[in-house]
């Protein structure tokens, strides 16, 4: 059988540590599978995923800024895939017939849900971008009795997302002003902005720690770097820190179950990220 070929897209892509995620599963379930990373600008990304199709390709992940323009490009849908209105992994078939499939949703849950305690209920979710929107997609699914708050600075894309979730969710929104009070009524407080990310490190979208608290669980899915200025002012405070790293994984590793029906190790993976985000 012909090497299988898989990859992720997106714009920018360069910097992706996927590539070596993925490879090291691939390399450990001794399969003869090579994943690569494709800069696709958004005014190919219909030529880019019909020519993956027609030239063989087995699966693809979607990443910024294509998770929503692959949906009309595609045969099937998830159900995952429509709650959330976004795709993260594509599974092409010889037919030519491709399915669309979204696992930071799981991979985002099983990130989180170990560190969260008995009996939590409130979470603030920071952002209202398409991890944002994985994120209240996990918790309708996976914690529909929760009650969350959107902070987001634009306040449009903000109550979009409460409509979206309306039947399935308690979400209410909140301005950029209020995050703080926001933050600190929560159990749960997640950053889905991009605010801290490598190279403007110095980003963060709180000032200072004084919303966080022990007894609180404190996530950035920004995992460029792994500790965040966010994640850092959390920890001063006692707060419970989970990187975003463990998200990136979860979804490597759901991605490479669809793709070839295996069980991926996720500690390998991990700690080829981890090797990856150091040597870049
Ligand atoms: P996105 O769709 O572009 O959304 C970004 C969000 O951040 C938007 O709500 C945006 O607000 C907000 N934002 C950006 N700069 C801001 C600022 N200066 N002040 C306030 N809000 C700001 O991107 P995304 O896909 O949601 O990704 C967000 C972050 O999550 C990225 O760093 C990405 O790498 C990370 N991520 C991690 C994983 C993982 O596996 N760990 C998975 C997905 C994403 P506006 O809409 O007003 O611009």
């Amino acid at each position: 059988m012909a090497t299988q070929w898989f990859g992720v897209m997106g714009n920018p892509v360069e910097h992706s540590v996927s590539p070596a995620m993925v490879n090291a599963a691939f390399s450990v379930l001794k399969l003869d599978a090579v994943y690569l990373a494709f800069r696709v600008l958004p005014e190919a990304v219909t030529d880019a995923v019909r020519g993956l199709s027609a030239l063989g390709a087995s699966g693809v992940n979607v990443t910024i800024p294509h998770k929503q323009a692959v949906l009309p490009l595609v045969s099937q849908r998830s159900a995952e895939v429509d709650l959330a209105g976004a795709a993260n992994t594509l599974l092409f078939h010889q037919d030519g017939t491709i399915d669309a499939h979204n696992t930071d949703i799981a991979g985002w849950w099983q990130s989180i849900s170990p560190a969260l305690p008995a009996g939590w209920t409130t979470a603030a979710v920071i952002g209202a971008g398409g991890a944002a929107r994985a994120v209240l997609t996990a918790l309708a699914l996976f914690a529909p009795h929760c009650q969350v708050a959107v902070v987001a600075r634009d306040q449009t894309k903000a109550a979009q997302l409460q409509r979206q979730f309306a039947d399935r969710l308690s979400v209410t929104v909140h301005d950029w002003d209020d995050r703080g009070a926001a933050i600190a009524a929560s159990d749960l407080a997640v950053n889905a902005t991009s605010l801290g990310m490598w190279p403007k490190v110095d980003g963060c979208a709180v000032a200072d720690g004084r919303c966080f608290h022990t007894g609180q669980v404190v996530q950035d899915l920004v995992y460029v770097p792994l500790e965040t200025r966010w994640l850092q002012l959390a920890r001063e405070q006692g707060a419970r820190c989970v990187d975003g790293l463990g998200m990136l994984v979860g979804q490597g590793v759901a991605a490479v179950k669809l793709w070839t029906g295996l069980d991926a190790p996720a500690d390998v993976m991990r700690a080829a990220a981890e090797t990856a985000l150091r040597d870049r």
